[in-house]
């Protein structure tokens, strides 16, 4: 298939030569290689809907080659010393930070986001992230216990789970990489890489920057192909010990069910509704662009988006009235423009998807503040839509309820801390939620009340590779990051010795 490349002449050469070389191939037992039946699926430019490149898709049969390298490799990977697993994430992240620039424009033409997000943001903070997990392998340790029968000693190993299956989305696919890779790496597992179908590009090259690294052949697997084909395959295979999943909660419940085959390890990211809550007290001139960062920031596509928001009754006007002002100053438009502050959506399915929910809400009585139309001055056949806010909701309505996962923010008003804290936790997700308050007391009342993974007080969006992040209820368990992300990617032997 000859494609043409959109925005070339604004790309560096080596991202020019990237998108040149098409089907993108899978990478097995440390191979590029297409797929044995040599089926392809395409991937779109969400401004132009274009498409942008063809990717070779992983069926069941490439699927069982890959764990079979997997775990042949693991073998000799667990093997190599901590020391010298530090040495090959600290090359990784050195190589991704040399090509930022090609992997941001990468990531920029696959997912849609502007580039100065994917520069400054996606990308650093996924160098960050290898560079924290470099450190981690010469630190695992087991310990002696102090066991009181007599003439035994008793001390734990802590070994790598074995091969490891990553299955991410398309909304960071840089960042979700590090963040599996990262701890399953440093505890010394195999990994097999699954990324979304919607952005199966920047994968790839961060698999050729992995080899360059000298990770040896079969340790990092690189599989592109549709979920409930290529996904499906690794989660219900016997050869796979477990399970990295961030997505949606829908797929979550059903990875839960096919890794029951072989009991699998599971962890599950799932998605959120979460509430942003400020009080009449708050530092308004931050809290502001904060509550309309959380959501209109990576057009409302990020699993931990404020998309609700709560203000307290004598200060309701006065914030929904600045948010929908930064609303109307965003500038919509084509990922590559330097000057774009929000990209289109990332897939055609997604953008029906948010623009249906955008009806519905109209049409269950909730009133439109800000958006609900096409912006004006995007390119033809980009999935593209305005920041847009909802008032007038009622809790049960679907807007308010479910994750839309787009640039969509309904806002209410409250009286007291007993009814927001009961209307913040009146949803089935549990992953985040923001609070702003000057009052010391009720902000850490607060805290304690909310059923979520992170709390963020008088901030939002704040990640750091030592902080983990995770959910309760059902946007799912295990945690991304810090040492807590480390365990979930190890076993615990305990050896017993008679004296
Ligand atoms: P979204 O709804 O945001 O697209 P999904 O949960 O559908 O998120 O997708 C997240 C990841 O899960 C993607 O890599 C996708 O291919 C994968 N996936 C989707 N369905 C399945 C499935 N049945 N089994 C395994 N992986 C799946």
């Amino acid at each position: 298939m000859t494609l043409k490349i959109p925005y070339e002449d604004q790309l560096h050469a080596d991202t020019v030569a990237f998108l040149s070389a098409q089907p993108k191939q899978l990478l097995i037992g440390g191979r590029w290689t297409p797929s044995l039946s040599g089926k392809t699926f395409v991937t779109n430019e969400p401004s132009t809907g274009l498409p942008l490149a063809e990717v070779y898709e992983a069926q069941p049969e490439d699927v069982d080659l890959t764990v079979a390298d997997a775990r042949a490799a693991f073998e000799k990977w667990r093997k190599v010393t901590p020391y010298q697993r530090e040495r090959l994430l600290h090359k990784l992240a050195d190589l991704i930070e040399k090509h930022s620039q090609v992997l941001a424009e990468i990531e920029t033409l696959d997912n849609g986001k502007p580039i100065g997000a994917a520069l400054n943001i996606d990308v650093p903070s996924t160098v960050e992230m290898f560079r924290y997990y470099a450190g981690w392998p010469t630190k695992i340790e087991g310990g002696v216990k102090p066991v009181s029968i007599p003439n035994r000693l008793n001390y734990t190993l802590r070994e790598p789970v074995g091969v490891v299956g990553t299955i991410i989305p398309w909304n960071f696919p840089l960042s979700m990489i590090s963040w599996k890779l990262g701890p399953a790496l440093a505890a010394g597992n195999c990994v097999i890489l699954k990324p979304a179908e919607q952005t199966p590009l920047s994968a790839v090259y961060f698999c050729e920057l992995a080899i360059q690294a000298g990770f040896p052949e079969g340790v990092i697997s690189l599989l592109n192909g549709a979920g409930e084909v290529t996904g499906a395959a690794l989660v219900a295979h016997p050869g796979v010990d477990k399970i990295a999943f961030t997505g949606s909660t829908e797929v979550g419940r059903l990875i839960m069910k096919a890794a029951a085959g072989n009991l699998k390890r599971v962890s599950l990211e799932l998605g959120g509704k979460s509430p942003h809550i400020i009080f009449d007290d708050a530092d308004l001139e931050t809290a502001i662009p904060y509550a309309a960062g959380s959501i209109f920031g990576n057009a409302g596509q990020s699993c931990n988006a404020g998309s609700r928001l709560l203000v307290q009754r004598k200060v309701y006007e006065q914030v929904v009235e600045a948010v929908a002002n930064s609303a109307m100053h965003i500038r919509v438009g084509v990922g590559m423009d330097v000057g774009t502050d929000m990209g289109p959506l990332t897939s055609l399915e997604h953008y029906q998807r948010v623009t249906r929910y955008i009806e519905l809400g109209q049409q269950a009585g909730a009133s439109v503040r800000f958006g609900a139309q096409r912006p004006s001055g995007v390119p033809q056949g980009g999935y593209f839509v305005s920041p847009t806010i909802f008032e007038n909701t009622t809790d049960d309505m679907a807007v308010v309820r479910e994750e839309i996962f787009g640039p969509v923010l309904v806002a209410t008003v409250f009286d007291t801390l007993e009814e927001v804290a009961q209307r913040a936790n009146n949803t089935p997700y549990g992953l985040a939620a923001g609070v702003w308050t000057r009052d010391i007391s009720r902000a850490h009342q607060l805290a304690g009340m909310l059923a979520a993974g992170t709390v963020w007080v008088n901030c939002y969006y704040q990640f750091d590779p030592s902080s983990p992040f995770g959910g309760y209820k059902q946007s799912g368990f295990g945690r991304d990051m810090g040492h807590e992300a480390l365990e979930q990617y190890l076993n615990t032997k305990s050896v017993w010795v008679g004296l």
